[in-house]
């Protein structure tokens, strides 16, 4: 087996059936585009966590792929799904995650009672300390899942405005618990705290708050994980598969492992009874495409500066995209998000390099961040309900006998924009009861 690393995936090789018959990527090195034939591909690109400007994903995960692939015909499904985990280590960079366990091991989520409260929290006796989560869900304490810790802190910083310090931060405190237990337990995460913060989290109560960290939604696949444009199927966090609207700790992993299984034998039995394509024509024709893109944008000597459009979109949809959604708030999104794609055409590549030129590559993948921005923006505004990660204060109930659906958005190329429709979800096996507190 070939590996091809530093190639980015720029898009499919299509057939004039709409059948996929390889991709085309790009040498992020000596910006060579190439296509490479294939009879059936795996897309396996990880979630789309950049759209959101800073979340706990790897910086590489910006959803381009899903995306270029949806607006060539693919399904992307249930793109409104994003799950917050209420627990990261604000970073200039990047977020990072503090895993679970430092809550599964004993680890209390509190804020200082009073309003700006500036002493040192070691100094601050436990009954002027508010362990909200305990106090609100008396029986899981500061278990309680992901969306519900996440805007339970949410509700404490912005609505309470009892941020430490008037920020968006509650502590994380494990000072409780003894050095070695620590040490035998948590000592991985811990030391993720300590460098990127500096504290030790042994002495001192971690400063957390909540941060995107994983799209439930993405390629709509089947049972075999085949998306809808045949010889394209998908695995792991590109996919939508399995975890409806809110992720539980640890399955993804499951997922990805489980959806690898199907889909690897699904390709190659898919690959066994394909006929050979009329002609090669296409590779040629999506090279081309793809170097026309690069050759435009190499000459785009505009007025915007694409680093500071993806700024605005990230605070864009983690505002009004994230933890609680208003319809206008989410169709006001989508219309500055369109906004930000008539700003697009007029940027400036301040690198044209033909070596290595990051540059290009990122706003590349800024626009293909742009088109799936809007399905989750409008996709948030349709779902008229509550459900998982996804928050609506105006509807706050389930809704099965309306919304028990997939949603599943396409991209209209005529009229540059997603178009949407519905599939039920089939739940006869295991009837869908209220989760309650
Ligand atoms: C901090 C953190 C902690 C987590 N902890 C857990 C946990 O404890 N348990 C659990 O089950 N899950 C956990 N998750 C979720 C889980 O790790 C991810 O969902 C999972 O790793 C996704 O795997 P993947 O192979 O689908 O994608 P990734 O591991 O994201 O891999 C995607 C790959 O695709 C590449 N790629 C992206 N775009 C392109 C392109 N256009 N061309 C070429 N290559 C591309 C990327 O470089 C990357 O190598 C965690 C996630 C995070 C962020």
């Amino acid at each position: 087996m070939k590996k091809y690393e530093h190639w980015e995936f720029l898009s499919a090789v299509l057939d004039g059936s709409r059948i996929a018959r390889g991709i085309c990527a790009m040498d992020l090195r000596t910006m060579e585009i190439r296509t490479f034939p294939a009879d059936a591909i795996i897309v396996a690109t990880g979630g789309n966590g950049a759209i959101f400007g800073k979340s706990t994903n790897s910086v590489v995960c910006t959803g381009s792929a899903q995306s270029a692939l949806y607006q060539q015909g693919c399904y992307y499904a249930n793109g409104e799904f994003i799950q917050v985990h209420p627990t990261c280590i604000p970073g200039e960079d990047k977020l990072r995650l503090m895993s679970e366990s430092a809550r599964g091991e004993g680890g209390r989520v509190w804020v200082p009672k009073t309003l700006n409260d500036k002493r040192d929290p070691k100094s601050i006796p436990e009954s002027e300390r508010w362990y909200f989560l305990e106090e609100w869900y008396p029986k899981y304490g500061n278990l309680v899942p992901r969306d519900v810790a996440t805007r339970a802190i949410f509700k404490v910083v912005y609505e309470y405005n009892l941020g430490i310090d008037g920020k968006p931060m509650v502590y994380l405190d494990l000072t409780h618990i003894d050095r070695k237990t620590l040490d035998r337990k948590l000592e991985g995460i811990l030391e993720i705290y300590e460098k990127f913060v500096g504290d030790d989290p042994r002495d001192t109560p971690m400063k957390i708050f909540p941060g995107m960290h994983y799209t439930m939604g993405g390629l709509w696949i089947d049972y075999k994980q085949s998306t809808n444009i045949p010889g394209i199927f998908a695995a792991g966090e590109a996919e939508y598969q399995y975890h409806g609207a809110n992720r539980l700790g640890a399955n993804s992993l499951m997922s990805c492992i489980y959806g690898g299984f199907i889909a690897g034998p699904n390709a190659v039995q898919y690959a066994k009874n394909l006929q050979a394509a009329p002609g090669n024509g296409h590779f040629d024709a999506e090279r081309k495409r793809q170097q026309d893109i690069n050759a435009g944008l190499m000459k785009a000597d505009g007025s915007e500066n694409p680093f500071l459009i993806w700024r605005e979109l990230g605070a864009l949809m983690t505002e009004n995209c994230t933890v609680i959604r208003y319809n206008k708030k989410c169709q006001e999104a989508d219309a500055r998000i369109v906004d930000l794609l008539h700003r697009f055409q007029k940027i400036n590549l301040s690198d044209r390099s033909q070596w290595a030129n990051t540059t290009i590559a990122f706003v590349r993948q800024l626009y293909n961040m742009l088109q799936l921005s809007r399905v989750i923006a409008q996709g948030a505004a349709m779902r008229d309900e509550s459900r998982g990660s996804h928050y609506k204060p105006d509807f706050p109930e389930r809704d099965d006998k309306n919304w028990m659906k997939t949603t599943k958005a396409t991209f209209a190329p005529d009229l540059d924009e997603p178009k949407f429709e519905f599939e039920p979800v089939d739940a006869s096996l295991i009837p869908p009861r209220p989760r309650k507190y």
